[in-house]
């Protein structure tokens, strides 16, 4: 079992409860543990947490207005440096950024702004009505595709890669060491951008005590690969593939329309995202 941050005497659990997510939701507990990090690394330098999403917390964290994090991260590391402040910003939000900021967030990347951003990825605009988002995975059924129409997903972390990001990642709460692991490598190479893996319960419709589990299926079948990319190399974590596609689409209601067919789509989507990942670790190797 990965050690994983516990609260102590010495050491507080950083709670953003303040929106009544629902029980076990997996972008609040991605919250809390990458709170408990930051501040376990940084709280001599004061951190700034930034941002908002549906399990993340809506009222709790400051925010700018959806899609505008990175602009306003832009705007506050160019206030900071002005005023002769430093201090480390970090955004915490869902995957509606990457569609509503895309634009912001790759130009503050590619402009090298110093900043860490954490994207909880659950698919789906959770908070106005589970619509698709372009995170949200290939065949899934959403309010607005009820049918299941989904195409394959943005492939974010890439972008960035290849958009000035001095380090990125993707990971999952259901490998709480790995993320540990990633955060630690990401604060000290700036801009980072990390995509955590965080279903939800409602949206994707599996029992409120399974999102570890369904988190863990989506590594361990392969459709959410773990990789970084740090210091010129791409590296792709090393996961005994336990499950199958269907084990991971088994405890999901989006998938419950899924036919042998669609099923098979899927399947050639991981092998097709594993071949261009393998592809991407043996040419950036340094
Ligand atoms: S709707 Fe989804 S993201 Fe929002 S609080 Fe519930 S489980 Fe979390």
């Amino acid at each position: 079992m990965p050690k994983m941050m516990m609260e102590t005497a010495e050491k507080k659990v950083w709670m953003n409860v303040t929106a009544n997510q629902c029980p076990g939701c997996p972008s609040n507990l991605a919250t809390r543990l990458v709170m408990q990090v930051i501040f376990d690394i940084l709280d001599d330098e004061a951190p700034i947490i930034f941002g908002q999403g549906c399990g993340i917390g809506r009222d709790f964290l400051q925010r700018s207005g959806l899609g505008t994090h990175d602009s306003a991260c832009a705007a506050m590391r160019t206030a900071m440096e002005i005023r002769g402040i430093d201090r480390p910003i970090v955004v915490i939000d869902g995957d509606g950024q990457i569609d509503m900021g895309l634009a912001d967030m790759a130009t503050a990347f590619q402009q090298g702004y110093k900043y860490l951003h954490v994207v909880c990825d659950n698919q789906a605009h959770a908070a106005s009505g589970s619509h698709a988002t372009g995170s949200t995975d290939l065949l899934a059924r959403t309010s607005v595709r009820p049918s299941g129409k989904v195409r394959s997903r943005k492939q974010f972390p890439l972008m960035l890669m290849f958009s000035g990001a001095e380090y990125v990642a993707t990971a999952s709460t259901s490998h709480p060491g790995d993320l540990e692991r990633k955060l630690k490598a990401a604060v000290t190479r700036l801009p980072a951008f990390i995509q955590i893996l965080t279903p939800c319960n409602p949206s994707w419709g599996y029992d409120d005590d399974k999102g570890i589990e369904v988190s863990r299926l989506a590594v361990e079948c392969g459709i959410w690969p773990l990789y970084e990319w740090k210091d010129g190399a791409f590296r792709r974590a090393s996961i005994p593939r336990k499950a199958t596609i269907r084990d991971y689409i088994a405890p999901q209601r989006r998938y419950a329309q899924a036919t042998d067919a669609q099923i098979a789509e899927m399947e050639e989507y991981v092998r097709q995202q594993d071949s261009m990942l393998s592809s991407l670790a043996s040419g950036f190797n340094a």
